[in-house]
């Protein structure tokens, strides 16, 4: 798994400045249909957000089919997650304040991806307040992890409808984001980095490590 060192090593803090918006927004529609063909984000379900070199927090308009999402999809909301610019009129999604509240606690942030795949949703229904791994290759995928045999530790928190309490609960638990993603128990994972690349890889690395472990928990039974 040297491509993940390599990765981590290479200088990528220019990837957004690289990217003028619209290109942005059309490698996050990009992500989000390849997503939807994974079966992440089933019914029009699940959100994504990014901010541009101005700060401005883009997040996906609710409501559309995600195997059709187009880089003109994509809304601008302050950061109590209302609507704002030319926008203003569109109701956003009800989770788009969980990705204010990602922003805002961790600065450098640049992506947020949320996806409702099969996996960690049923890990974290018999789950306590964290899912852990240890052993595999991948969880080197985790910026900060170099090592196949450390315990790896993802915060779960319960499903709500009340996104200011579930606001709430993320930042009395802000220390516990080492490894940029978090788990709502029945619902989905959220995941987060520096740029689409970084955010990406911890979402994936959490989502595969979910599937591993789930299918582990099969076979031992
Ligand atoms: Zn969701």
């Amino acid at each position: 798994m040297d491509a993940f060192f390599y990765e981590k090593k290479d200088d990528r803090s220019n990837y957004i400045c690289n990217m003028d918006l619209n290109e942005l927004k059309r490698k996050m529609a990009e992500t989000i249909r390849s997503y939807n063909l994974k079966g992440w984000s089933p019914a029009t379900s699940t959100n994504y957000s990014f901010r541009d070199l101005e700060k401005n927090i883009w997040v996906s308009r609710s409501g559309v089919d995600k195997s059709e999402f187009s880089e003109n999809d994509f809304i601008t909301v302050n950061s109590d997650g209302i609507a704002s610019g030319e926008f203003s009129s569109v109701k956003p999604s009800a989770e788009t304040l969980i990705h204010c509240v990602i922003y805002s606690l961790f600065p450098d942030t640049g992506v947020i991806l949320h996806s409702h795949s099969v996996h960690p949703v049923v890990l974290s229904m018999n789950a306590g307040l964290a899912i852990e791994f240890q052993g595999y290759e991948v969880q080197k995928g985790f910026a900060g992890c170099v090592s196949h045999e450390a315990l790896i530790s993802i915060p779960v928190f319960d499903n709500s409808q009340d996104m200011n309490e579930f606001a709430e609960w993320i930042k009395q638990r802000n220390d516990e984001f080492g490894n940029h993603c978090f788990v709502i128990r029945g619902h989905g994972t959220y995941a987060w980095g520096k740029d689409l690349f970084e955010a990406k890889r911890h979402l994936e690395t959490l989502e595969y490590l979910s599937h591993c472990e789930l299918l582990n928990k099969f076979v031992k039974q």
